[in-house]
């Protein structure tokens, strides 16, 4: 068994990790002597009772994130068995797609772990000290080529989560295989994937099974409001008649007018590079209508301390779309803002449907697909709301 150093920590954090919760802040940790960063320790309670084995962080406000409730002798071969338990979940649960996420950090014992799979191609991302390092990783990689055969695994990092972290900056790379770009396929349409670019670590599949909710009982003009590569608009163009995109970012609409392209025999969709705030506003002005209007902005609140600002962002927008819908009209309206809860969001949507003197039914409230699962005592593995209402009148 490897003599790992000892993390001592408070009667706080044990009532926590007692809750099912695996993080410990720092403020709880008594001592840490000889934890060095990115380290797997044993954390011990204050009388030295073992509460089992945990990273370790000497950056983050997240000390440790625990691992496992025992001692661990071997890091890798439990990344490995977790992967391997990560994939096999996967089988269970996905439909429809080559495109999921294969292991979500904490929601699958590998805190500061993320793979998601496009086809053939994967994507990693190791967001803490400890995943970053060599026996980790590497374990991952080995696991993954083992379960999948992938022609490439790139590494995606976010220089704002290393320098958190206090990782040295790195350039997005291939960890395995040569391969970068792929084609895949989630509810039967198409779209392009290139691993080393793009945001996030690619497309937002967390979004997947309510694209096709969303299609399920779309019609008419729709409007995809925040399109990025097209997710909602080119599901929602196999079903209405017209469809529009709206985006700031001119290369997103670059790739989804490249993913319409690979999705023959659908209508044209118009992609138009514009404020949506603005845009939205214009158009309002103008008295155009539409029968679904779909609105996923980015995250508007990143603390609790920006709730308000960011609750009257989603009004904002929530009240000028729930005025452009005609009678028996559609909005599937997202918040992926974790600090924005569900009871909050809808609260707010009501809210706009009074100011906007509209009568809405709310037909479905969603939330991530279940490849992103929801670990009931994490509530911070639930972040994504994805409301669908019917406009009566
Ligand atoms: N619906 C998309 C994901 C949207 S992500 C999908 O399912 O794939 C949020 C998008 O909002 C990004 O593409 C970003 O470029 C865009 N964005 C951010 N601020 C914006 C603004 N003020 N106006 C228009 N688009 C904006």
């Amino acid at each position: 068994m490897p003599d790992r150093p000892s993390v001592v920590v408070n009667a706080r954090a044990v009532a926590r990790l007692r809750g099912g919760h695996p993080w410990i802040y720092r403020s709880d940790v008594v001592s840490a002597e000889g934890a060095g960063p990115g380290a797997a320790v044993e954390v011990k309670s204050e009388r030295r009772r073992l509460l089992g084995t945990a990273f370790y962080s000497t950056a983050s406000e997240i000390a440790l994130r625990m691992l496992s409730p025992d001692k661990v002798e071997d890091i890798g071969a439990l990344v490995r068995e977790r992967v391997r338990r990560a994939v096999e979940y996967r089988r269970g649960i996905v439909r429809d797609t080559d495109a999921y996420r294969v292991v979500f950090s904490e929601a699958d014992e590998l805190p500061g772990l993320i793979v998601d799979r496009y086809n053939d191609v994967l994507v990693l991302e190791a967001l803490t000290q400890a995943t970053d390092a060599a026996e980790v990783k590497d374990a991952a990689v080995a696991e993954l080529v083992a379960e999948f055969a992938p022609h490439g695994i790139a590494e995606r990092a976010e220089p704002r989560i290393r320098q958190l972290e206090e990782l040295p900056l790195l350039k997005d790379a291939l960890l395995h295989g040569d391969k970068t770009e792929t084609v895949f396929t989630m509810n039967g349409v198409r779209f392009h994937h290139r691993a080393l670019a793009g945001q996030k670590t690619g497309a937002f599949l967390d979004q997947r099974e309510n694209y096709a909710a969303a299609a399920a009982c779309a019609h008419g003009d729709a409007l995809d409001v925040f399109c990025y590569q097209g997710g909602f608009a080119l599901h929602l163009a196999r079903v209405c008649s017209r469809v529009t995109g709206i985006d700031s970012s001119r290369s997103a609409l670059e790739q989804a007018e490249a993913n319409a392209a690979l999705n023959p025999g659908l209508p044209e969709i118009e992609w138009i590079e514009a404020n949506a705030f603005d845009l939205l506003k214009d158009y309002a002005a103008a008295g155009r209508q539409y029968d679904t209007i779909v609105l996923d902005p980015p995250a508007f609140a990143r603390s609790r301390r920006a709730l308000q600002t960011a609750l009257r962002g989603y009004k904002e927008l929530n009240l000028r779309a729930l005025k452009m819908l005609r009678p028996g009209g559609i909005l599937v309206t997202c918040s992926c803002s974790y600090h924005v809860a569900e009871a909050e969001f809808v609260e707010m949507l009501a809210s706009a449907s009074c100011d906007a003197h509209r009568s809405v039914r709310i037909l479905e409230k969603r939330g991530q697909s279940k490849d992103h699962p929801v670990v009931l005592t994490i509530p911070e593995t639930s972040y994504l709301k994805c409301v669908i209402a019917a406009v009566s009148h």
